[in-house]
């Protein structure tokens, strides 16, 4: 019996993150990606360009955002402006910014973090609430400004989350904060859409570990590709799924976290040692 339950989740995680997409549907769609200097956005940037799609990109450091912009080959249009969003003015500012540059807007992006270590917590409330003002404030703001936009094209947010925000580890409690609250609130939002059918769709993908370099700073185990990540949020995105995941070990662990609590928490805690 047991046998089969796996076979059964199994099945389900794999087709749960399994896509196809039509390049075709991105042909011309007018995309702003948040935090498209390095690592998941700038292969997020890359993907839209490929695929034919009219790109704003953000994130504070120009002459980086500016190199992104140039690679950005097969973009119909690729822009950046900088912004930093723990500051409570440039979510709405680099919002007007996109959709005056392209004329609307069909998809928001929301990848964006700020910078945290891998340690145990210090006290540090400071830290935690200038997080909290990057990784999730923003994100609301910047979904709020874009929002009527939105309405108009029927476009789309996608929201780049992760495990994390799923399941507690050790190490990570102000980013695992963060990662929570993106995930409550942009949850809450699905059902308020739906509630008073909005035509805009909502994707919160769930990645596990990738291998950007700020990640690779903080742990050491087998990474997945940032470039495939970046492929499996365009795809989610394009399809209007509601949630996905990436790798597929992500959705598996979703699926029987709270199925033993003890054992879950003592994997947890023994993997780190
Ligand atoms: P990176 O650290 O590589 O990139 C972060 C991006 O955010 C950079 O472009 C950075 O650019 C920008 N940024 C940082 N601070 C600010 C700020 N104050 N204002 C505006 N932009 C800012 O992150 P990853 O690519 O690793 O992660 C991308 C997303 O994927 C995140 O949402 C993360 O939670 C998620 N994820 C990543 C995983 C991984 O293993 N990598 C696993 C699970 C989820 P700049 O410094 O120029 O501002």
């Amino acid at each position: 019996r047991l046998r089969v339950c796996v076979c059964v989740f199994v099945f389900i995680a794999l087709t749960g993150t399994r896509a196809t997409c039509s390049a075709g549907s991105l042909r011309g769609a007018r995309v702003l990606v948040t935090g498209a200097s390095t690592g998941i956005g700038e292969q997020l940037a890359y993907c839209y360009a490929r695929l034919g799609a009219q790109v704003v990109i953000t994130a504070r450091r120009e002459n980086v955002l500016q190199q992104v912009s140039v690679l950005a080959l097969g973009a119909q249009k690729a822009l950046y402006v900088t912004g930093d969003m723990a500051t409570t003015s440039d979510p709405s500012r680099v919002v007007k910014f996109a959709v005056d540059e392209l004329g609307g807007l069909d998809y928001l992006v929301l990848n964006h973090i700020g910078r945290y270590s891998f340690s145990p917590w210090s006290g540090d409330v400071h830290h935690v609430r200038g997080l909290m003002e990057v990784n999730f404030l923003s994100y609301v703001q910047l979904a709020s400004a874009a929002l009527p936009s939105l309405e108009k094209s029927k476009g789309s947010i996608v929201v780049v989350s992760s495990l994390l925000g799923k399941v507690s580890t050790p190490f990570t409690a102000p980013y695992t904060a963060t990662k929570f609250a993106v995930n409550g609130f942009f949850c809450t939002l699905q059902h308020e859409l739906a509630m008073r059918s909005s035509d805009v769709s909502l994707t919160i993908s769930i990645l596990g570990l990738v291998d950007t370099e700020s990640a690779m700073e903080k742990v050491r185990v087998v990474p997945y590709p940032a470039g495939e990540a970046a492929l499996h949020v365009v795809r989610a995105g394009s399809l209007r799924q509601k949630e996905s995941f990436y790798p597929w070990y992500t959705h598996l662990v979703c699926l029987v976290r709270d199925w033993c609590p003890f054992f879950r928490d003592v994997i947890i805690r023994n993997s780190y040692y």
